[in-house]
């Protein structure tokens, strides 16, 4: 079924009032570490019309948790909304060997075209999963403004219990047109932002390490 971003008022929210996605600010204090220990390789473009969606394996560590990559999809324009304006968000969705979810987001500004969404953009096909080579793991910046808080999925069912890594960055840039290839493939796939409700959002500098 095609998700239908129009009517996003009446998707099921059986859930409570720790929803994603939320205006983030915050001054940075601190630093956070986001550690990589496996390699972030795409090996497929899924089949699907809402999102480009890309599938693989890759794992990182963070307060000593251990996730493992699940799937990358984006969003144009940027669900979570910052003081300063992004144009396109990279999900990578992660599990721990609870399931639990963790999503690191990263917000992506216009600028030179990106070559790791060029060539996904250029192998994917409408209704047909597409085998893609691909290295993510040069995506995760080293320098940006790391907000995390406790929220939900963007999509139905709206899961809460989701952590949140939001990336604030600009080593990594989108063309207009890539954004723009975004919109027209899948129309504006942004769930509006909801009440934040109290909940604690942490803002540090994000510390990459890596045992690579
Ligand atoms: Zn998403």
């Amino acid at each position: 079924m095609t998700l239908d971003y129009h009517d996003q008022g009446h998707w099921a929210n059986n859930f409570g009032q720790a929803q994603s996605p939320v205006h983030l600010t915050g001054t940075p204090a601190g630093t956070t570490a986001l550690t990589l220990t496996a390699p972030y390789r795409i090996t497929q473009v899924a089949a699907d019309d809402t999102t480009l969606r890309l599938f693989g394996t890759g794992a990182m560590r963070l307060d000593g948790r251990a996730f493992q990559f699940v799937q990358a999809h984006v969003h144009a324009p940027v669900e979570h909304q910052l003081d300063a304006a992004f144009d396109l968000e990279l999900h990578l969705v992660h599990e721990d060997a609870l399931g639990q979810p963790c999503v690191v987001a990263i917000l992506l500004p216009v600028g030179p075209a990106d070559p790791a969404l060029a060539a996904a953009m250029a192998t994917w096909r409408p209704g047909a999963a597409t085998p893609l080579s691909l290295d993510l793991t040069p995506f995760f910046p080293h320098t940006a403004t790391m907000y995390r808080y406790r929220g939900s999925l963007t999509t139905p069912p709206l899961t809460e219990g989701v952590t949140w890594c939001v990336l604030a960055q600009t080593e990594h840039t989108v063309s207009a047109a890539q954004v723009t290839w975004c919109t027209a493939h899948f129309g504006a796939n942004a769930r509006a932002i909801q009440p934040l409700n109290a909940r604690p959002v942490l803002c540090a500098q994000l510390d990459l390490q890596s045992t690579l």
